[in-house]
Formats: C-alpha cells, structure tokens, sequence
C-alpha cells in the first residue's frame, strides 16, 4: 500500500514510528514553514524531527533533537557573546550543516533532504512540502515575529493577535510531491498542528486539489477541548475555529473523509458535515501505542 502522511514535527513524527513498521511505501510530506536560518545553517524542525524519529535516534522525552545529545558548541557560542536564541545540539547541527553545505552547492532542498534522510539510513521518503522559503509569522502586540521566535525565544506566551506564512503565495508542489499525492492509495493526517503545521502544507499551490481526489484521514491533535501539546489551541482560536475535535474538522472540511478522534470524545462518533467521526485511543506514550493507532489508520484506509 502506498501511502501519504502530512507532518509537522511532534504528533505525526510519533505515530510515523508505527506506520514505518507497517507501510512499505511511505512517504511523508513536511512542513517547511517553520524553517529558519540560525548560526550559518538552515534549521528545518519539522524535517529533522520527521527524519530522526523514523531513524529513531529522535530524543523521545522532548520530541525535538537527537536523544543523548550535547550543547558544547551552543554554551560556547553564548559564552563568546553569539546570541543563539534555539538549544542546538552538538549531533544536530551537524545535520543543520550537512544540510545548507548542499544547499550552498547548489543542490534543492528536495535533494538535499534525500541525501540526509539516506544518510540516517531511513527508508520512508520525506519531502519537503515545496522548494520556495516561507515563514510563519506571530502578530503579537510587541510585534511580528517568526514562529521559532515567538515559541522558543518567548517561550509562546505573548498574546497571539494573527498568524501569516510569509511567502506562501509563491511557494507550488515539487515534482516529487505530486507524484506522491497522485500515485498514493491514501492519505493521513497526523496530529499535527492544524494552523502552523497543516495549513502552509494545504495552501501550497497543487496540493489540496490533488488531496480532494483521494481517500484522507486526520487524527485529531485535539483531545476534548485542548491540544495535547504545544499552542495549537491558541491558534485555533485566533483563526476562528472552535478548539475541539471537530473544530480540527472544519479546518479540513474541504477534502477530509474520516476524522480519528479519541476515545474519551466518543460522544463526537457519527457524521459531522459530511465526514465520518471514529473513535480509538489516539494518545501515544511509546511505539506500542504508534503501532496500534497506525493499524487501526491502515484498517480505515
Ligand atoms: P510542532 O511542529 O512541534 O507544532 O508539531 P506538530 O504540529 O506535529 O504537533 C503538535 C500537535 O501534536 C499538538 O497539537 C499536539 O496536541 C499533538 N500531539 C502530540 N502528541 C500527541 C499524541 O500522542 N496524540 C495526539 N492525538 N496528538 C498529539
């Protein structure tokens, strides 16, 4: 079975950690919104996430970085007075610049990407959602700020006002990933992000047509009436969706056919505008529990 899976960097990069056991020909598509230059290199979370959870070297406790590793060159930077606002690690940021040294050769981010994905002995495809730089931006009322900025920097808490993918409107689906939309029994939406995770991907020009022709599955990164991590609640509502499961519907309503809410939202099961509403255990503590979600998404598909 040949399937598609939309990703940001935490829920989807868990629940890849089943699939990858389960799907012999998979392919992620990620989201590059949150990329960011920092230090000489170009920093793609969700990529690296998507790439070192499937190499399962990703550090499982905080779902971002590679397990075990150091800060030597980070405190060494700070020490020498170079303000570096992320924590990067030692074994990180050598992925940081095997990456932007091919980018500098000349090489897309597409391919550079492979190479790196191959390198970690990874056997999934990952592709980046599309080659042009787009840029989540915070309004806030101290200001705009890049996504990383406001998350890290200001550890998410400033009042969020908006939310805009600078450069959005250039940015069109790579040859890679309209082949893989076009040729894939199935798509899946991990928990993911709806606002900063999702959303860049499905307004990447070429992409929602191509999803409106196949089968589509989201789980819900919102269980009851709160993300089980991270500020997607916060966006949901500043974008004017209600911060629920089905509220997740509605950003997807246009081409979705089954949600996966949990089972303590058992009470949402039926038909919600059209798109079925099932139910199962959706939060993952470790792989036995991706493995599980991943069976039962392979079932629905
Ligand atoms: P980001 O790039 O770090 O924002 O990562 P993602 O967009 O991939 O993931 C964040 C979303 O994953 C959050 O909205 C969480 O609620 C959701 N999430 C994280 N762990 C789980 C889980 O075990 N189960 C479910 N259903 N959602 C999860």
């Amino acid at each position: 079975m040949k399937i598609v899976v939309l990703s940001g960097g935490t829920g989807t990069p868990k629940l890849l950690q089943g699939l990858k056991e389960l799907v012999d020909d998979l392919t992620v598509i990620v989201n590059t919104a949150e990329d960011i230059w920092i230090s000489g290199n170009k920093i793609c979370p969700d990529i690296d996430s998507v790439i070192y959870a499937l190499a399962e070297i990703i550090d499982d406790e905080k779902w971002w970085g590679v397990k075990g590793d150091t800060f030597k060159t980070h405190e060494q930077l700070k020490r020498l007075g170079f303000d570096e606002f992320m924590m990067i690690g030692d074994l990180d940021r050598a992925t940081h610049i095997f990456r932007s040294e091919l980018l500098r050769q000349g090489y897309t981010l597409t391919e550079a990407t492979k190479k790196l994905k191959n390198a970690f002995g990874v056997k999934a495809e990952v592709l980046p959602m599309c080659e042009e730089e787009v840029a989540t931006i915070i309004v806030t009322p101290q200001g705009e700020m890049h996504f990383q900025e406001f998350w890290v920097k200001h550890k998410g808490k400033p009042e969020v006002l908006d939310i805009y993918f600078k450069g959005i409107e250039n940015a069109k689906a790579t040859y890679d990933v309209i082949e893989a939309l076009e040729e894939c029994d199935g798509v899946i939406i991990g928990p993911s992000n709806p606002i900063t995770s999702i959303i860049p991907i499905l307004l990447v020009r070429g992409v929602k047509e191509r999803l409106k022709q196949k089968k589509v599955i989201a789980v819900s990164p919102i269980v009851g009436n709160r993300p089980v991590s991270g500020p997607a609640g916060k966006f949901m509502r500043v974008k004017g969706y209600d911060v629920s499961p089905l509220g997740v519907a509605d950003v997807y309503a246009d081409f979705l056919d089954v949600l996966v809410v949990d089972n303590s939202d058992v009470n949402l099961v039926g038909n919600y505008k059209g798109i079925e509403v099932v139910a199962t255990d959706t939060i993952m503590k470790d792989k036995e529990d991706a493995k599980r979600l991943s069976e039962f998404l392979i079932e629905l598909l």
